[in-house]
């Protein structure tokens, strides 16, 4: 079935441009030219992805953003600014916005975020346990069994370990493990990312220096396979 996106922009060229491309690539495509309207469909349609400009009539792309999200609302959200600095791109993500573009923008580069963010959209929403070898894990519970038996994971470990879950089989990139489970907030470095997935492999992989679950793929990052 074809991915349905909404586009959210005022600028009447783009929208047409944009329409005509994603269209061509096969989604299906809704649009809405001011922050209002934008909303109003955001939150009461079911989109695969929503294409969101910062700059719009009525509501911005920043407050659209943050009350998707506080009426839990998860839908993936692509944020297009024209002003490109570092700080905007800071408070995009952190109200909620899962990838940004900075106008003007290459089509091909706009095209690449969205199939990458189509394709990482959780394959199940909220598993509420899942198990991979002889490792049990339940979310509501926050617990994680190896053999029958309890393993102490550190809060981080475990969120580490349900996005591992959430996107089994994609590769994943250290940035996007910063940016999805240690945020912003506290700014660390992308080796913060390898230290704990090697305290994870040591608490569940039968053999940690041969890991079969949490795998390396040198160059781009880690991959999930259980
Ligand atoms: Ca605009």
């Amino acid at each position: 079935m074809s991915k349905r996106i909404l586009l959210v922009e005022d600028e009447k060229g783009l929208i047409l441009t944009l329409t005509d491309r994603l269209i061509k690539e096969g989604y299906t495509v809704e649009t809405a030219s001011d922050g209002d309207t934008g909303y109003q469909r955001a939150s009461t349609e079911a989109f695969d992805l929503v294409i969101l400009d910062l700059m719009l009539p009525r509501k911005n792309g920043f407050d659209i953003c943050r009350d998707l999200r506080q009426k839990s609302i998860q839908t993936p959200i692509l944020m297009l600014t024209a002003r490109g600095q570092v700080v905007d791109k800071v408070v995009g993500l952190k109200l909620g916005a899962d990838d940004y573009v900075t106008k003007p923008f290459e089509m091909m580069e706009l095209l690449a975020r969205v199939e990458a963010l189509l394709r990482r959209a959780p394959i199940q929403n909220n598993p509420s346990s899942y198990q991979f070898g002889v490792v049990s894990i339940d979310f509501q519970r926050a617990e994680v069994m190896r053999d029958g038996l309890p393993v102490e994971l550190s809060a981080r470990e475990f969120k580490l370990l349900k996005y591992f879950i959430e996107h089994r089989g994609v590769t994943i990139s250290r940035d996007e493990l910063l940016n999805e489970v240690w945020g912003y907030d506290a700014m660390p470095s992308t080796r913060t990312v390898d230290v704990h997935i090697a305290w994870l492999r040591q608490k569940l992989e039968p053999n940690p220096r041969h890991p079969q679950y949490i795998l390396t793929l040198h160059g781009l990052g880690y991959k999930f396979v259980g």
